[in-house]
């Protein structure tokens, strides 16, 4: 027997969908956003449609902005002349909260996977290249310790190398297959820190 509504159904559906959001937390979720008053509704609805509208990516670094240039590419005290290149905007995220690093970033917006067939011309690695035409120190390359996120730090330092311009990969502090999204402060300022020259 079918106990829930089909409009609840299908509220479940959505939001179970989410990364990260079995099931069982679909059901909760669901049942309280019904339960909320109509004012609470409204605001959650807005929220989600004014960030989808009004969210792209940052002419510079490509990570997700509602200005034209993120805070981080707009800040004239970051150094510009060194770029980390993350895998996506939540590495960033994580990066700044250690509140340590100065430079500026690169987002790809993913990372090479032969196996999942996802090559360099799926990533945003075109964008990093025409930025090296400017004045650069450094690249750090601070992809994830995964096969996908070794396999493009080494696809990227081949690539740089050639143009002379120092390319460094974060140190081994972060766990292999860990997610830098998920690691804390200390242990990616570690990482940063102890980066090695490719
Ligand atoms: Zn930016």
């Amino acid at each position: 027997m079918e106990i829930n509504s089909g409009y609840i159904n299908r509220l479940i559906e959505e939001l179970e969908r989410l990364p990260g959001i079995g099931n069982k937390s679909a059901q909760r979720m669901a049942y309280y956003i019904v339960s909320l008053p109509n004012e609470r509704v409204e605001k959650l609805t807005s929220a989600i449609d004014n960030a989808k509208k009004h969210t792209h990516y940052c002419k510079e670094c490509l990570t997700m902005t509602d200005s034209e240039l993120c805070p981080v590419c707009a800040d004239k005290q970051r150094d510009h002349k060194t770029i980390m290149v993350v895998e996506n905007p939540r590495d960033l995220a994580a990066y700044e909260k250690t509140g340590k690093y100065r430079g500026v970033y690169h987002v790809l917006h993913g990372a090479i996977s032969p196996m999942l067939g996802i090559g360099p011309a799926d990533i945003r690695l075109k964008e990093l290249i025409t930025r090296l035409e400017d004045d650069v120190d450094e690249v750090i390359i601070a992809t994830n310790a995964s096969l996908e996120g070794e396999t493009t730090a080494m696809y990227i330092s081949k690539l740089i190398k050639p143009t002379g311009i120092k390319v460094t990969r974060i140190a081994s502090g972060v766990p292999v297959g860990g997610d830098i999204e998920y690691i804390d402060e200390v242990t990616l300022l570690r990482a940063l820190e102890g980066r090695v020259e490719l």
